[in-house]
């Protein structure tokens, strides 16, 4: 039997690290903590390895397209196929103009969780879980667009292109400070959540016809937790932080809730 495996983005440190650490201890299978250099992804196994733990790691920076078809290789050639994806992979960007800040921010969020999720999807197994870590966020953004603007995200047979080209429009608009007058909200890193968190919706309806069975995607929000991120002013720590995104990881099979929703504190929230 092959071994069954849990692929863990951005896991060098902050709440992708918890994450590993808790499926270390929960799954049965190897875990693969990965991240952008692997000196850090190195150091963070050795930090789990004193703990007793024993996570493989992987370099993957899900910016560049040929890292994550070297990561998809590899996750093929050894282990067949995917069991849990957390995509945790993020960014804030608080430096340079408006129109800098949606290109970074919408194009590591969204753009590369979307880049990793089409590359990597075709190798998720019958009963595989994916967790998108998005964020109360992207809520505030969805009620702060127009209403006009709403309704477009909202479509409830909105397609991944559509999506792809609302967030190419707001990246565009940013550019040009005119993302509020086209109905945007105004912030960049609550903009590239909201497609996280609508990205997921899509995945959701789009696999529940795929021939795999019970393949269940949620979307949810850590909550806030002390990391660089934020600076380590969150009231939660990295294991708490972890909490929601690992329950996910391991729904039981056959669940049929939480499934295509948006969870935080493990509970799904009505969103927008
Ligand atoms: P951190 O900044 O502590 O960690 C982010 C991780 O993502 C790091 O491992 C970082 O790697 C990695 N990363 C960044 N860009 C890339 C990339 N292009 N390719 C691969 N890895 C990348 O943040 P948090 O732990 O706080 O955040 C984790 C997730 O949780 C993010 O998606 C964030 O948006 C979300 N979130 C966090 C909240 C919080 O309160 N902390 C609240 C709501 C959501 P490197 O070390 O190389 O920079």
């Amino acid at each position: 039997m092959t071994t069954r495996v849990a692929i863990v983005t951005g896991a060098n440190k902050g709440i992708g690290f918890a994450i590993v650490e808790s499926l270390c201890k929960q799954f049965e299978g190897d875990v693969i903590l990965t991240g952008r250099s692997e000196e850090r992804c190195k150091a963070a196994v050795a930090r789990l390895q004193e703990k007793g733990l024993s996570p493989k790691y992987y370099t993957l920076d899900i910016d560049d397209s040929s890292s994550i078809t070297k990561l998809k290789n590899f996750v093929k050639d050894n282990y067949g196929g995917i069991d849990i994806l957390v995509n945790n992979a993020g960014i804030s960007n608080k430096v340079g103009t408006i129109g800098q800040r949606a290109t970074t921010t919408c194009g590591t969020n969204y753009f590369g969780t979307l880049n990793v999720c089409n590359t990597l999807f075709p190798l998720l197994k019958p009963h595989a879980r994916v967790v998108n870590v998005s964020s109360m966020a992207s809520q505030e953004a969805i009620s702060k667009c127009s209403e006009e603007m709403r309704s477009k995200f909202k479509q409830p047979n909105i397609t991944m292109d559509e999506l792809t080209a609302l967030i190419q429009q707001f990246i565009d608009a940013a550019q040009n400070d005119d993302h509020e007058k086209q109905g945007f909200f105004l912030k960049p890193y609550g903009m590239s959540k909201l497609g996280v968190t609508v990205m997921t919706f899509i995945q959701q309806r789009e696999l529940n016809t795929d021939p795999r069975e019970d393949i269940v995607v949620n979307a949810c929000c850590p909550g806030y937790v002390a990391t660089d991120m934020t600076l380590h002013k969150g009231p939660k720590t990295i294991t708490e932080g972890a909490d929601t995104p690992v329950y996910l990881a391991l729904l039981p099979s056959g669940t049929t809730s939480p499934k295509g929703d948006f969870v935080s504190e493990r509970t799904i929230q009505n969103w927008g």
